[in-house]
């Protein structure tokens, strides 16, 4: 990084040296991106990084010094997978509405969402778009973009509706294989959709689950009495997931388009993006915390505590967990995003529902588990403290790489001249438990409880602005901006190198 280094000095001598109030300088930390470490200070002027100083020397008298030694400074966390404020029917939401939901992102060193815009048979992508917009911009504390997804409606108003939606902001589609009826798109929709955010430049997500597969398993499932909330786990078999992903990857391939699965929860799913990524492919993979760090062995004997496991894909067998850490080291994954898609453990309002809502009978279990807080302790704990990721791997993957992926990078996911200044000083020292009554989301458990992590966020900025101290949120409610331009390199220049 040296090279670099002298370079943004020049930068910041130039840029940042003139003084004004409006100056803060990260004083003395080692400084972490996804290329490497080192140490030095961070100038910031206004909602701007301008500078990356070595020797600590030369900055404007009043400037404000955070002190940042024996402290780690990262780019913010990027989550491109949440569902806030989610409604699922007239009795079912998300808990977690744009402020609870940013303020828990924001508390876990998180500054920048990807959240969904879903269209329905009233709603077209565009106006989907619009109406997602609005209700963020009331209570989201951190900058915020939502993916375009195609629901089980298809594309009602044909593809210009896409682009309608990209217009208005949007620069990724989502598609479904799975929720036949609800959410599923038929390959002829998948392919349509394709082509057309190939010609917009833009990538499409897929939840990659072969829905009809799912559908027969879990009948078979119910005519033979297993009905209990851990069955949910053998109603969505691998090779479900792998036969999706495949399918997927081939619908894209015919025409040109990026594609990224989102959550990945197998071996063997990890295993057909390798392959396909190293056949040439644009595909990109996540996985998430869930699949990390939990097992079905954990739920398997559980009872209806089983509920706060579920979540589509499955959490399945403990010996996909090294896989995925193996794929995530060796770049065949690219993300681990949350799925952050709470939901009540025990029923508190009926306008929100609960997991109670299936109890003893896993078809009516509300799909989704939290982990918007605690994504980045966990991943720097699981990935650093067991050796299995360097540190700058840790941030490529929460925060360069989702960014560069979805069209945010460099304005997200870096620490360069010219990013916003979204910044985590994080504190590695003596581990803590994770505890959901310290956490700001609005639900009543974690999944994690009790996991310990030597990482702690301390600071969090986002274009500029402290927002957390000390584990509490001090932004103002509806302070976030929502990220409609994509960042001026086109997202696939970005691809081609990080595939290389
Ligand atoms: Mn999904
Ligand atoms: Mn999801």
């Amino acid at each position: 990084m040296t090279g670099r280094t002298s370079e943004t000095s020049r930068t910041s001598a130039g840029g940042g040296g003139g003084g004004g109030g409006d100056v803060t300088v990260i004083r003395g930390g080692t400084l972490v991106t996804a290329e490497g470490a080192q140490h030095a200070d961070l100038v910031i002027r206004g909602s701007r990084i301008v500078g990356i100083v070595e020797g600590g020397d030369g900055h404007p008298a009043d400037a404000r010094i955070v002190d940042a030694q024996d402290r780690f400074v990262m780019p913010g966390g990027v989550d491109p997978h949440t569902h806030l404020e989610h409604r699922v029917g007239p009795t079912l939401r998300t808990s977690d509405n744009f402020y609870t939901g940013t303020a828990a992102a924001a508390a876990g060193g998180t500054t920048t969402i990807v959240d969904f815009a879903c269209n329905r048979d009233d709603l077209s992508l565009a106006e989907a778009v619009e109406t997602r917009r609005e209700a963020a911009s009331h209570g989201a504390i951190i900058d915020y973009r939502f993916h375009s997804a195609i629901t089980g409606v298809g594309l009602t108003q044909g593809t210009d509706d896409m682009a309608a939606a990209h217009a208005l902001g949007a620069h990724s589609f989502k598609v479904y294989m799975a929720y036949p009826g609800r959410m599923m798109s038929d390959d002829e929709t998948i392919l349509r959709v394709m082509a057309k955010a190939a010609e917009l430049d833009c990538v499409v997500l897929a939840h990659a689950e072969n829905g009809h597969v799912i559908a027969y398993r879990t009948q078979q499932l119910l005519d033979g009495h297993q009905t209990a909330e851990h069955y949910h786990f053998h109603a969505h078999s691998e090779e479900a997931e792998a036969e999706a992903i495949n399918r997927a990857i081939t619908l894209a391939d015919t025409v040109g388009c990026r594609l990224h699965i989102v959550h990945v929860s197998s071996a063997s799913g990890a295993e057909c993006i390798a392959s396909a990524r190293n056949a040439g492919s644009h595909v990109t993979g996540e996985t998430c915390p869930q699949y990390l760090f939990r097992a079905y062995e954990d739920y398997r004997d559980a009872g209806f505590d089983a509920a706060r496991f579920i979540c589509s894909p499955p959490i399945r067998e403990r010996r996909h967990q090294a896989a995925l850490w193996s794929a995530l080291r060796n770049d065949h994954l690219s993300v681990v995003a949350t799925d952050h898609a709470p939901f009540f453990f025990r029923e508190r309002d009926a306008d929100l529902g609960s997991k109670e809502r299936g109890r003893g009978y896993f078809p009516k279990v509300p799909n989704g588990v939290p982990g918007i807080e605690e994504r980045l302790r966990l991943v720097l704990e699981g990935g650093v403290e067991q050796g299995l990721l360097t540190l700058p791997r840790v941030v490529d993957i929460t925060s360069t790489q989702p960014a560069k992926i979805m069209g945010l990078y460099p304005r997200k996911g870096s620490l360069s001249v010219g990013a916003d200044a979204d910044i985590v000083i994080w504190r590695r020292g003596v581990a803590k438990p994770i505890r959901f009554q310290r956490q700001h989301g609005d639900i009543d458990y974690s999944l994690y409880e009790g996991f310990e992590t030597h990482w702690q966020p301390e600071t969090v900025f986002s274009r500029g602005e402290v927002i957390v101290a000390d584990n509490e949120v001090v932004a103002r409610p509806g302070r976030g901006e929502y990220l409609a331009a994509p960042s001026k390199k086109r997202v696939s220049d970005h691809l081609a190198t990080s595939n290389a």
